[in-house]
């Protein structure tokens, strides 16, 4: 990881995803240009389902280089800038986090290996940190390794996600009537995130709400 880290400094220096200012990865003026928060209602899917938060669209470079370089590269900086753009959504949304709880969306174990990290629960971890909520990255497991869903239609992704997630066998009082926040990078058509909703849903959360990165694809 610290090679690779350094071999990546070499390729591409610091500089910030939307005007290639030098030495921050998302600079502050870029911040504010780009947010463009979003709050969508899903109390009608389901009954302790509160709402999905989303920074900006996806198919604004600014968001797509953020989650790009998320993946491939500068994973500790972007992860600091966004968990602390998360906080002050968190702070502004009008939720009850007394008693919450940061799930990520999870990985497959193998592409994890591959990878070395999960994005998302390093964002979940740095939001945990800032904002005093609980997280935990293994109540909610990724089963199967899903094909890209990229290469599927958009009905098809629905089925390729079916069943690809599963409870811990253990530790599941930490969500019983907690607010859960469940996190991932981008939401496209929902289907991964509410799949895993509906699955935490059998552990008797208070209410789950939905955060992610970007939106769309
Ligand atoms: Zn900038």
């Amino acid at each position: 990881m610290k090679k690779n880290h350094l071999l990546l400094d070499t390729i591409f220096p610091h500089q910030c995803v939307g005007c290639g200012k030098y030495d921050v990865l998302m600079c502050p003026d870029c911040v504010a240009k780009n947010m463009a928060v979003e709050t969508i209602s899903l109390k009608d899917k389901q009954p302790n389902f509160g709402d999905l938060i989303t920074l900006g669209e996806y198919r604004n470079p600014f968001w797509r280089k953020a989650v790009a370089a998320l993946k491939f590269s500068y994973l500790t900086e972007i992860a600091d800038s966004l968990a602390i753009i998360f906080a002050g959504v968190l702070a502004q949304a009008n939720w009850d986090l007394n008693q919450a709880i940061i799930i990520p969306i999870p990985l497959h174990k193998t592409r994890e290996r591959e990878r070395g990290f999960n994005q998302s629960a390093v964002i979940s971890e740095k939001i945990s940190a800032i904002c005093h909520i609980a997280w935990d990255d293994n109540l909610l497991i990724k089963n199967k390794k899903t094909k890209s869903q990229t290469t599927f239609s958009h009905q098809k992704r629905f089925a390729n996600i079916a069943s690809s997630f599963s409870l811990a066998n253990t530790n599941l009082d930490k969500i019983k009537n907690k607010t859960v926040l469940l996190l991932d990078d981008v939401i496209t058509t929902g289907a991964t995130i509410t799949e895993a909703a509906n699955l935490i849903s059998q552990a008797q959360p208070r209410l789950i709400h939905l955060l992610g990165v970007a939106r769309g694809s």
